[in-house]
């Protein structure tokens, strides 16, 4: 070989060594999947509004997530209805196609189909699922079990065991011995499976040594949904506590990564009892879980992917009801419980909702497309106009992992 051809040959390596090591670095090794259960852009308007009320203002104190750089839009439908649901859109949102209303993780025909959870943890990488609702409800369960009717909670529950997902988190289990409660205990199946389960604030550094999955729960004998965040006591374990001890668990400088999907899941229950006051705070919780990710974010920014959208709107939310151009948030200071807790509070709250000039069209969900924001590596494929089946492709592509349905 004369020089020349050597210089061209070594170049050559060099060039594709380079573009390879260049690939690499470009994909997204930290992954954050936020969805705001029924957080439509008006929630989100609402709770900025809100903040600038606090301070004596009118107009937008931005959350943080609606500062990221990418901003796009997502239709919602599912097959059959143009008002998607939770199990439908949270189907589209981990596998990638679209089913119908009350089916989880399965077709119309009722094959299954597969979460990029199992996607990216063939692929080597650690997986976290959070909710601040219990955890066979059904968004966090479209990103671990198959059912075609998202009421089959226990059917889901003892789906979550064989998964070897590294953490879940947040509120329990609806049933977790069964409908008639006859049957062995899921979390039997969560020891024997391997995992360590801590239960109550605090309990997860109690018992993280050591451990290789984690299930991170309420106190013993607390189930279901945690509090809101207009009902907490000190005791209550909060969405933010729970992300916060997934990343701390998830995170391995020398692991391939992880990819966490935390959930808001109670902005669309305060939606659903048209609580202004509980939304809004609901809201405001689910930035501070999201905050923790922006934390991370900082210390590894070239390796950091966060994603934040919503699975679908509740309530019709607007901003602007009756005439007048004005909203007046004073008349919500006096509500320190939500509707759901204090049923005898809901004609107050009807009230001062109208008077604040906040309107709700329903008390279920509406079809509007929903908004995207993202920071990071491969953020810019969440820029402009999609479907919610795009968006795990999307996130798979910005990994670098093939995405590959059934
Ligand atoms: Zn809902």
């Amino acid at each position: 070989m004369n020089n020349r051809i050597k210089q061209l040959t070594t170049l050559l390596i060099i060039g594709l060594c380079t573009c390879g090591c260049a690939q690499n670095t470009n994909h997204a090794k930290y992954v954050f999947y936020f969805i705001g259960d029924g957080m439509g852009l008006s929630h989100i308007s609402l709770t900025e509004a809100y903040l600038a009320a606090n301070n004596g203002e009118i107009g937008n104190t931005p959350l943080n997530f609606t500062q990221f750089p990418v901003i796009g839009l997502s239709s919602t439908y599912s097959i059959g209805n143009f008002i998607t649901e939770s199990s439908a859109a949270g189907t589209a949102l981990s596998t990638g196609e679209k089913t119908t209303n009350s089916a989880l993780g399965v077709r119309p025909d009722s094959t299954h189909l597969r979460s990029i959870s199992y996607m990216i943890h063939d692929a080597g990488y650690s997986i976290g699922i959070v909710s601040n609702v219990s955890i066979d409800h059904a968004t966090p369960a479209a990103f671990y079990a198959c059912s075609p009717s998202r009421s089959d909670y226990y059917g889901i529950a003892l789906q979550l065991p064989l998964t070897g997902f590294e953490f879940f988190g947040g509120g329990g289990f609806i049933r977790p011995s069964g409908r008639d409660k006859d049957q062995p205990s899921v979390y039997e199946s969560i020891t024997d499976a391997g995992y360590a389960i801590a239960r109550g604030v605090g309990s997860y550094q109690l018992v993280k040594e050591g451990a290789s999955k984690m299930f991170y729960t309420q106190d013993e004998g607390v189930e279901g949904d945690l509090p809101y965040a207009i009902d907490r006591t000190e005791n209550s374990l909060t969405l933010p506590l729970v992300v916060e001890a997934a990343i701390d668990f998830l995170y391995n400088p020398k692991g391939k990564g992880f990819f966490l999907m935390s959930e808001g899941g109670k902005i669309d229950w305060a939606a659903h009892s048209n609580d202004a006051k509980t939304t809004i705070l609901e809201v405001l919780d689910f930035a501070d879980a999201i905050n923790l990710a922006i934390t991370f974010y900082n210390q590894h920014p070239n390796e950091t992917l966060i994603v934040v959208t919503a699975d679908h709107e509740t309530g019709g939310l607007a901003l602007g009801a009756k005439n007048g151009y004005n909203l007046f948030f004073d008349v919500l200071k006096t509500q320190t419980t939500s509707v759901d807790t204090d049923k005898s509070i809901a004609q107050a709250v009807t009230l001062s909702n109208q008077e604040a000039r906040i309107g709700w069209t329903t008390t279920s969900h509406t079809g509007v497309s929903v908004p995207i924001f993202a920071i990071g590596v491969g953020s810019e494929k969440f820029s402009g106009q999609m479907d919610n089946t795009d968006i795990p492709k999307k996130i798979c592509a910005a990994m670098g992992i093939s995405f590959n349905q059934q």
